[in-house]
């Protein structure tokens, strides 16, 4: 079993922490708020008084921060982790941050940094049913398997480094853009006088078939377990959303690629946000309604 420090102990870093704890590894956290540490040590954690001292020692590292500038405020700055990880230890940043900050990292850190973002939300971080999608070293992930295992049900090897942070603004740009389209024809199929459940019955078994249709459906009735059927509490919130589009776009730019539809959902998003971070992302729906004709 492992000796593992735990940094960031938020709505996912706590059930990722206590996971490993129940999985039986030796696991010292820390995080800035105190209701968080109380948490900790009631599920079995050893609350320590800084990230430093949590990582001393430690055969493993791993953080779970809000976004890349507390990432590299806690790894790189004055008094972080970087002056105090024992030679050797594996360093896994699990947060949704930008590539440059994951590169960046591998590049100070070195080959033991990986950079291993997550799909699944809140409950699949209770559940230990998380994926992730990792990028850096063939070895480093080899190693860190059984310690992801106890987190998570799929770990995807994606590349090197910042691989792992680059899957993930793909495939959440994929899914705001195939969400909004998904929407856009139920508010089409309402115009026409079609039905939800027509509309579900041809598009779910045709070419217009998608995840954001057939598991996560937007409106209520065809799919019973998707959010739309409880008032669109998330799930996976709005501001969750716009924060990984603007990561896409931010890619997007940085490297040169042309996400033309990126951009636009990034501006959909922001405009529903102003009013519904707190929703499901699948709500954009009832913005989509009001706006004909305005
Ligand atoms: P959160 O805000 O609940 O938790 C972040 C925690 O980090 C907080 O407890 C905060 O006190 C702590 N923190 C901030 N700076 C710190 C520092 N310097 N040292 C120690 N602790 C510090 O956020 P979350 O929902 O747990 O998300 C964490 C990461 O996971 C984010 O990057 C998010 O994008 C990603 N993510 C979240 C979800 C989700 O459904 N919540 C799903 C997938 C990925």
């Amino acid at each position: 079993m492992a000796d593992i420090a735990f940094v960031g102990l938020g709505r996912m870093g706590l059930p990722m922490a206590l996971n490993l704890v129940k999985a039986g590894h030796s696991v010292k956290g820390f995080d800035l708020s105190m209701p968080a540490l109380e948490a900790f040590a009631a599920g079995g954690g050893i609350v320590m008084p800084s990230a430093a001292k949590a990582a001393q020692g430690a055969g493993v590292v791993i953080t779970m921060l809000p976004a890349g500038r507390h990432v590299h405020e806690a790894w790189l700055e004055e008094g972080g982790l970087a002056g105090a990880i024992a030679p050797g230890a594996l360093l896994i940043d699990c947060s949704t941050i930008d590539v440059g900050t994951a590169r960046e990292l591998a590049a100070a850190l070195g080959p033991r940094m990986l950079d291993a973002p997550v799909s699944g939300g809140v409950m699949g971080a209770e559940a230990g049913t998380l994926t992730f999608m990792v990028g850096g070293e063939a070895e480093a992930f080899a190693a860190a398997d059984p310690i992801l295992a106890a987190m998570g049900r799929k770990r995807v090897h994606c590349g090197g480094a910042g691989a792992g942070q680059a899957a993930k603004a793909c495939n959440n740009m994929l899914l705001a853009i195939s969400m909004i389209g998904t929407c856009e024809a139920f508010v089409l199929a309402e115009k026409l006088g079609l039905s939800h459940q027509a509309l579900y019955d041809v598009a779910s078994t045709s070419s217009g078939q998608c995840w954001s249709l057939t598991t996560y459906c937007p409106v209520p009735g065809p799919v019973p377990a998707s959010p739309a059927n409880r008032d669109y509490v998330p799930g996976f919130a709005t501001s969750l959303m716009l924060k990984d589009l603007g990561l896409a776009q931010q890619a997007a730019e940085d490297f040169g690629a042309e996400t033309p539809l990126g951009r636009l959902a990034l501006d959909l998003y922001g405009e529903f946000a102003a009013e519904h971070a707190g929703q499901d992302f699948s709500a954009i729906i009832t913005m989509l309604r009001d706006r004909h004709g305005r």
